[in-house]
This record gives C-alpha cells, structure tokens and sequence, in this order.
C-alpha cells in the first residue's frame, strides 16, 4: 500500500518537529499557517490534517471551515491538536467537520491510535465508494456510476470542445444459452466478455454493465467513426471466445449499436443513449453479429 501524507499546521515549529518524529512512518508535510495548509491540499494528496487552532493570521476553525467547503478537501480528516480545552472550543471543532480533537500535552500513543483510526475510516469509505460503484459479478462499474461519471465526462467534453462516443453492445441470443446450458453458464458467457472488454479498454474509456447482457462504452475525444471501429473490433474479438461447456466449445455473437453525443447541443446523454439503443436494435433485426451506427 501507498505511504499517507499527513499534514501538519502548527505555528510552533517545536511542535512540528515533535510531531513530525512521532509520525515516523508516514510521509509528512509541515505548514506554519493556515494559508500554506491550504495551498498545500491543492496540490498534494493529503489523508489526514493534524491541525492547531491558534495560529495568527488565520485560526485553526478558519482553516478547517474552509477546506470543508471546497468538494475537494471536504473528505480530508482533519484532528484539532490544541492547547484550547474548553468545552466551546471542542464543541465548535466538531461542528464544523473535525474528526477529532486532542488536547496538547498530548499522550503520543494515543495520538498515533487516533491518527491510525482516522486514516483506516478513510480507508473504509474508500472501499465502500467503489464497491457501491462496481458490478461484483463482471467487476465492471454499474449503472449508477456510468450515470454520473458520463455526466461529469460530458461537462468535460464541453468545456474541452471535445467530442464523444458511446457504443451499446447486447448479447445475441443470451436467452437461448441460459435455456441451453443453465444459468451458470450464461454467467461464465457474461464474465468472459466482460474480461474481454476489460482487455481491450483504453484508459480514459467508462465501459459500464448497463442491464444482465447489455454493456455500454463511453469514449471521449471519439467521434462515431472511431467508436464504430472499437465495435468492430468488439464484435470479431468476440468471436475468439470460447466457453469449455460438455466437451464442446461454446460460441457466442453481439450487437452493437452506435451513437455520438451532441455535446453542445446535448444537456445528458440520455438522448444519446436512446440513438445508440435504436442502432443496436436495428442491429438486431438485421441479422445480429453485426455493428449499426445511428
Ligand atoms: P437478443 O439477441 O435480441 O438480444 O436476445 P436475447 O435472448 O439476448 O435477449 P433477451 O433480452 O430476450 O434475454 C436476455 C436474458 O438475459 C434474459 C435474462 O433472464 C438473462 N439475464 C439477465 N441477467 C443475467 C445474468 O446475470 N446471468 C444470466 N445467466 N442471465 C441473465
Ligand atoms: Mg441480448
Ligand atoms: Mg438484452
């Protein structure tokens, strides 16, 4: 696992160097004021703020409101470590979003369990932002990511005069394997040709199980030319997958169908979601195993 960075604001360079040698295993960033801190949050992936309140210029609260209200430091930890120990002062601290507070003289082992435990909180939410993201079954991102993500991608596209693609790719005659061979292998048949979009994905594509054998690819900086090529490809890759059923060899089709996004004209991509499903349905009353642009 990667090394946490842990900021440290504190006026008082004693105690930056007091902490900064508790936190030995960590990588650590010193600030003296609140305007380097949040300089540094921009620039720098931070885990956990360990915070001082009074400081001149701008307070330890000031600095924490702050980076609460900017969504990109909003979900940093932050612990107060203050010589404040009146009750205002730790009621306030976790009003406006501390995690925790300690009070100075601080116990340095209880210091390193609450640093700890912040940082295995933050570990936890990550895990669970991306299991609520993730198919389990094709470990491709579900429909409630790609529903936001594209929107994001869109927005991109936009500010970017950019262009975008998307491609719907469904199984042909997935019904008829599932009659066929069961369940488990209609399964195995949706898992491989998950692993094969996997494969094949460039790095800035959103490939998303839309519904059972239904896929859906977004491609930024793609117009429908390029994105029918990438389905092309889908499709005769596809043919090379072959699934050990009964001493046989399980083959398989997909169609696809193929739209571009209107990406100045467009508010979602829900209109081009629709052209890309009539494509792919046209698709399908042509004869299946074959690519149609809308
Ligand atoms: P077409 O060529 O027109 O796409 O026909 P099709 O049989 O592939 O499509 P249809 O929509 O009629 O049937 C899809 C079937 O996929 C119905 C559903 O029971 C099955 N299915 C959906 N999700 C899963 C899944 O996770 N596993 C399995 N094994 N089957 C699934
Ligand atoms: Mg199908
Ligand atoms: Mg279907």
């Amino acid at each position: 696992m990667e090394n946490k960075t842990i900021l440290i604001v504190d006026d008082t360079i004693a105690n930056l160097d007091i902490l900064g040698e508790l936190l030995d295993g960590y990588d650590v960033i010193d600030a003296t004021n609140g305007s380097d801190a949040l300089e540094i949050v921009q620039e720098e992936k931070i885990d956990l703020i360990l915070l001082d309140i009074m400081m001149p210029h701008m307070d330890g609260f000031e600095v924490c409101q702050r980076l609460k209200k900017d969504p990109y430091t909003e979900d940093i930890p932050i612990i107060f470590i203050t010589a404040m120990s009146d009750e205002d002062s730790i009621e306030k601290a976790y009003d406006i979003g501390g995690s925790d507070y300690v009070t100075k003289p601080f116990k340095p082992k209880e210091l390193i369990a609450r640093v700890k435990r912040e940082l295995k909180l933050v570990a936890l939410q990550e895990e669970l932002k991306l299991l609520a993201s993730i198919d389990p079954m094709t470990k491709l991102y579900n429909r409630r990511y790609f529903s936001k993500a594209s929107e994001n991608m869109l927005d991109l596209a936009k500010r970017e005069k950019k262009e975008l693609a998307l491609i719907m790719v469904d199984i042909d005659r997935f019904k008829n394997i599932n009659d066929t061979y069961g369940h488990d292998t209609g399964d195995d048949v949706i898992i491989a040709f998950a692993d094969m979009l996997h494969q094949m994905q460039r790095e800035s594509d959103i490939i998303c199980r839309f519904g059972g054998e239904e896929f859906v690819i977004l491609m930024p900086e793609t117009d429908s030319d390029g994105a029918s090529v990438v389905a092309h490809k889908i499709k005769e890759k596809t043919h090379n997958i072959a699934i050990e059923i009964q001493n046989k060899s399980l083959s398989f089709t997909v169609s696809s169908g193929v739209s571009s996004i209107k990406v100045h004209d467009e508010k979602t991509i829900q209109a081009a979601l629709k052209r890309a499903d009539e494509a792919l349905y046209e698709a399908k009353q042509n004869g299946r195993d074959r690519v149609c642009v809308h």
